[in-house]
């Protein structure tokens, strides 16, 4: 049971990794006798971020060392009951969400280090901030273009910020509302303008899926592949066309695009 779910966590991983940015992952995770990798070899087969976040789940952020070490315990650890029914990431068995008051403030900047692409990305914010807030009068991004001189995430102004990167590794990636303040930023690569039927805004909008606390949808039962762990909460029915879910995870549409069923689910978790 534990090498094959550790492989199915390997597979997963390695095809979101290679449909997302067409690199190849490194198969030392599941090399060993067991089938299962020590966490030596899990470590060292963990991308690691420019600003030293660990990528897992192929756009999810981890920050320290030890997180790294709590998530491969999970990963590794007692399978916990599956359950089935957008889902909520979970820490403890507590929901991974932000505050009536917060999720009704969620300040960004943009860096100009966006150069000439920064009005773009500006746009494509907008539009995948809009989905979630056309689903939740609850939810509420708000852009502060005060901050974009000095959009890191040390600056303490904004809640977070989105900055570009340069990496094979990803198109973008985000963080959870558990992260940590210094790693709370959007990463997002030259390559977002150039990934085929996947529009920039929808790219973003799951992005900021996972800023409210989402999880990939693929990761559920019934996707029957790129599992990650069951380290969530149900908030609706499955649906393998859902924003969160990967088209290449057996998605139900080759686009990523917001679904009724998002919208139920934001609704679930910050009201209506
Ligand atoms: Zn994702």
């Amino acid at each position: 049971m534990l090498s094959s779910r550790v492989h199915k966590i390997s597979a997963g991983v390695a095809c979101l990794v290679a449909a997302f940015a067409g690199a190849t992952v490194s198969t030392a995770a599941d090399a060993d006798s067991t089938g299962a990798p020590t966490y030596k070899e899990f470590e060292a087969s963990t991308y690691v971020d420019v600003d030293g976040a660990y990528v897992v789940n192929g756009d999810e952020a981890i920050s320290t060392k030890g997180d790294l070490k709590k998530f491969y315990e999970r990963l590794v650890g007692p399978e916990s009951s599956p359950v089935d029914g957008l889902i909520v990431n979970t820490v403890n068995g507590v929901d991974d969400k932000w505050s009536a008051s917060q999720v009704a403030n969620l300040t960004y900047c943009v860096s100009t280090k966006f150069g000439t692409r920064h009005d773009d990305i500006v746009a494509a914010m907008s539009a995948g901030a809009g989905l979630w807030e056309a689903a939740s009068s609850k939810i509420d991004f708000v852009y502060v273009p005060a901050q974009d001189g000095k959009c890191t995430t040390r600056n303490n102004s904004i809640l977070f910020s989105v900055e570009p990167v340069a990496t094979t590794q990803y198109i973008a990636r985000a963080f959870f509302p558990s992260t940590p303040k210094r790693q709370r930023n959007v990463l997002v690569d030259d390559s977002i303008w150039t990934s085929g039927t996947w529009e920039p805004g929808d790219i973003l909008g799951h992005e900021l899926g996972h800023t409210l606390g989402f999880r990939h949808e693929h990761t559920r039962p019934e996707a029957g592949t790129c599992f990650e762990d069951n380290n969530w909460r149900p908030l609706t029915p499955y649906d393998s066309s859902s924003i969160m879910h990967y088209p290449q995870c057996n998605g139900g549409s080759a686009d990523l695009e917001f679904q009724a069923s998002d919208a139920a689910g934001a609704r679930a978790l910050y009201g209506s």
